[in-house]
């Protein structure tokens, strides 16, 4: 038995988040809405119909393009995509063939443990190309029944396929959420694996370590999880070298396969299958789509920031792997962090206040509605800024800010917490006389000594002192 290598490529479905269908006026967002209610005579494939290609979804997949490293094609255009299934009323899918908006692209990433440190190198998984097209509706088997929702008929789709450069399960999952994370920064699709917007193919092969040769595949289809894409690549991989011990080889042709959540196995679905059977041809009822340079250059300025050129910025402010990772991943936090550091010019204190007590209180997938990111950015500058708040109060405070409260109201409601200036005067004079043994050290010049002190001052004042405060008032008046 030679010693043999992993091979496999992807290809990634994700839905874009554009307010209407790819080629109608239908509502885009059918999540919890009955079924067949988002639906029209376009969508739905009645003859006679014309489809009318959404620019919004165009634009969309240009800056996941170009997110990708991927270069737009100036010319490309629509193809029909032919075969028949329950869910694709049309009889056909408007996809792109071999014309595709874009090509030739990368996308670089890193492996991470559990908690978010990376492992080992830089990785890179190059592009092949990525398509527009739309989505077939929702079949769901009860018993002897099937139900047809044809809500998500229509839906805009990126589909990304990749070069065959991934080596393990862990990679492609690595690639696949860094891939993830690039299309939500572009705002190309909310990419929701819990909503089934974002799905993979991914075709998996073995060769002879060494070896150049690209053997047959198998084709996993339709894996809606990272979950799942690793437990099927993990699967598959494993029978696949099973079959190659008792076959001395690889496969012989292409095949399909699906995996089965529940028994943790895939099954055969088809054997062979070519691009032929599909019958593709463009599509008559949309014109070409042309774009100029300027319009490509348009859209390169307006691109966001990028994970990776994220992750350069965080990396080179001090912050963790994990906080960078968190910063990426939860935009909400980002916007929070970002303004905070700029206005305060303290990130050590933005790191500990946004990252860690904030992102205690809020929990990104709890489903519950989180507060308005600029009024907590401004009640947290605040809080930053009110020299009378301290340390110990600051986690209180922001508990109040979260619940909608803002600084002004809670130091009002809770009384303001510090003591005022005579108030001040009077405690640090009894406390001068309470503690001449300590004065005294501190006197001496024994620093330290002067903490006694500003305790006793802390216990009268019923914890409502701002102790910073207290020890330069006493050291001004020793
Ligand atoms: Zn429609």
């Amino acid at each position: 038995m030679p010693d043999l290598e992993t091979v496999i490529g992807l290809e990634v479905h994700a839905q874009m988040n554009t307010k209407s269908k790819m080629f109608c006026g239908c509502d885009n967002d059918a999540f919890g809405k009955p079924p067949n209610t988002t639906v029209c005579p376009i969508c739905m494939g009645h003859p006679g119909t014309l489809p009318a290609p959404n620019e919004e979804a165009i634009k969309k997949a240009m800056k996941a393009s170009l997110a990708i490293g991927c270069k737009i094609q100036e010319e490309n255009h629509f193809d029909r995509k032919h075969y028949f299934y329950p869910d694709l009323p049309p009889g056909f899918q408007i996809s792109q063939y071999d014309f595709p908006l874009s090509t030739k692209g990368e996308v670089k990433f890193n492996i991470s443990d559990d908690s978010g440190n990376k492992v080992g190198d830089v990785r890179v998984c190059g592009i092949t190309r990525l398509h527009m097209e739309n989505d077939a509706g929702k079949l769901t088997h009860r018993g002897e029944k099937t139900l047809c929702d044809y809500n998500r008929a229509g839906t805009p789709l990126v589909e990304i396929v990749t070069e065959p450069d991934l080596r393990s399960p862990e990679e492609a999952v690595a690639f696949a959420q860094e891939l993830r994370r690039i299309l939500i920064a572009v705002n190309s699709s909310e990419a929701d694996m819990f909503k089934g917007m974002m799905r993979f193919d991914a075709s998996v092969s073995l060769r002879e370590k060494g070896s150049k040769k690209l053997n047959p595949r198998s084709e996993i289809k339709n894996l809606n999880s990272f979950k799942s894409l690793e437990r099927a690549l993990t699967y598959e991989i494993k029978r696949l070298g099973k079959k190659w011990e008792e076959e001395g080889g690889p496969l012989k042709n292409d095949i399909t396969v699906g995996w089965v959540d529940d028994d943790e196995q895939t099954k055969m679905l088809r054997d062979k299958e070519t691009a032929m059977d599909y019958r593709y041809f463009p599509e008559p009822d949309i014109p070409p789509l042309r774009f100029t340079k300027k319009d490509i250059e348009k859209l390169k300025a307006e691109m966001p920031a990028l994970p990776s050129e994220l992750k350069l910025k965080y990396e080179e402010m001090g912050l963790e792997d994990f906080e960078v990772r968190m910063l990426i991943d939860q935009p909400y936090f980002r916007i929070i962090f970002d303004k905070v550091a700029e206005e305060t010019k303290d990130v050590k204190r933005s790191r500990s206040i946004v990252l860690t007590q904030l992102a205690g209180f809020i929990k990104s997938d709890d489903g519950k509605e989180k507060p308005d990111e600029d009024f907590v950015t401004e009640q947290i500058i605040a809080l930053i800024a009110d020299e009378r708040i301290t340390k110990n109060q600051e986690k209180e405070y922001l508990k109040d800010i979260v619940d909608g409260m803002t600084v002004e109201q809670i130091v009002k409601d809770k009384g303001v917490r510090d003591v005022d200036e005579s108030e001040m005067e009077e405690l640090i004079e009894k406390a001068i006389e309470a503690n001449p043994q300590a004065v005294e050290s501190f006197k001496a010049g024994k620093e330290q000594a002067i903490g006694a002190i500003v305790g006793w001052v802390m216990k009268e004042s019923g914890g409502q002192a701002d102790p910073a405060r207290v020890n330069e008032m006493l050291k001004k008046k020793l």
